[in-house]
């Protein structure tokens, strides 16, 4: 019998074993700089209408996982908003073009989620462009090495956790008004929030936080009909990882410790998105899925 290449291939070499080399750009990472590029199923990801008609508001969705699951989204037949900070304009732009070559809506609304009033402002902005809201990503996220707590400076804390905790709870605080039953949040955690590099400290922090919020929310929410869920990646190659978010030495062997023995792509992270935003996931609640190579977490 004649099998699909697209729905029956090898985990250890669907992508290749990447061994990025040392790099280094300021934060933001641009996607346009990182070498090797990732792939975030621009040629790859076939939808087959699982979000049909669905207004998704997705942070942090110029590049990486966001820029995958913005595209997925797109194909899965949403009409998507992209939140990004103003210089990845050129990020944006080349997900926006993928969004709009498959025939749906893509609204770019850049700005800095660290401030409250652009918080609220988003997601007004999302519900009045998009005529309606029903699914959030809250996917943006700061990620900066620090060796030592003392070195860790008191500012690059107060901004990792209003950038990946406090933001969220702006934006799904306004976004709560919009959202119809049915309607569903996904927020971005990661395997620190189970397995903290020591480089780490505030960044695994706030993971472990972002859990706790959704498996919490994800409570008060069931009775509503609005469903909170979470997606925890292992390594996966974005631009998060070159602009501080590693050792640069230990950029070569970037994800080789996994049990797959490879880096994940931003778009092999995607479907968990789709799943956990799309009604056929209708009874997981509270829930946090890993894509992560297969690392085991507590
Ligand atoms: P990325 O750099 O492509 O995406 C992060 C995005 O966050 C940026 O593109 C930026 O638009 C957004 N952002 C940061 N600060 C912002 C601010 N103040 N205002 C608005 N937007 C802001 O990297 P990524 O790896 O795709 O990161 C996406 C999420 O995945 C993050 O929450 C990250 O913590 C999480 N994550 C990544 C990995 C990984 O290995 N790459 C693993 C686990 C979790
Ligand atoms: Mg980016």
């Amino acid at each position: 019998m004649m099998t699909d290449q697209l729905t029956f291939q090898n985990p250890v070499d669907r992508f290749p074993q990447i061994s990025p080399p040392k790099q280094d750009q300021p934060e933001p990472g641009f996607d346009e700089e990182i070498t090797p590029k990732a792939d975030h199923g621009e040629e790859s990801y076939r939808g087959t209408g699982r979000l049909e008609g669905r207004k998704a508001l997705i942070t942090g969705a110029d590049s990486g996982i966001g820029a995958a699951v913005a595209i997925a989204f797109a194909r899965e037949g949403a009409d998507v908003a992209l939140n990004y900070l103003e210089v990845e304009e050129e990020d944006a732009q080349h997900v926006i073009e993928t969004i709009r070559e498959t025939g749906r809506k893509a609204v770019a609304l850049p700005g800095d989620i660290r401030d409250k009033e652009f918080c609220t402002q988003l997601v007004e902005d999302a519900a009045r462009q998009l005529e309606g809201l029903d699914a959030l990503v809250n996917n943006a996220g700061k990620q900066i090495i620090a060796e030592d707590l003392t070195e860790l400076p008191d500012d690059q804390w107060e901004q990792t956790y209003k950038t990946n905790i406090q933001a969220m709870f702006w934006i799904t605080k306004a976004a709560l008004k919009h959202l119809p039953a049915g309607s569903t949040i996904v927020n971005t955690t990661s395997i620190q929030g189970y397995n903290p590099n020591p480089m780490l400290i505030d960044y695994a922090s706030t993971k472990a936080a972002i859990n706790n919020f959704s498996k919490g929310l994800g409570q008060q929410l069931a009775p509503k009909g609005i469903r909170v869920n979470a997606v925890a990646p292992g390594p996966i190659w974005t631009p998060i990882q070159p602009s501080d978010g590693q050792p640069k030495e230990k950029l070569p062997h970037f994800g080789q410790n996994t049990p797959l023995g490879r880096a994940g792509q931003p778009t092999e992270v995607a479907p968990a998105f789709v799943f956990l935003t799309s009604a056929e996931s209708s009874y997981v609640i509270g829930e946090t899925l890993h894509v992560n190579g297969g690392i085991p977490t507590p």
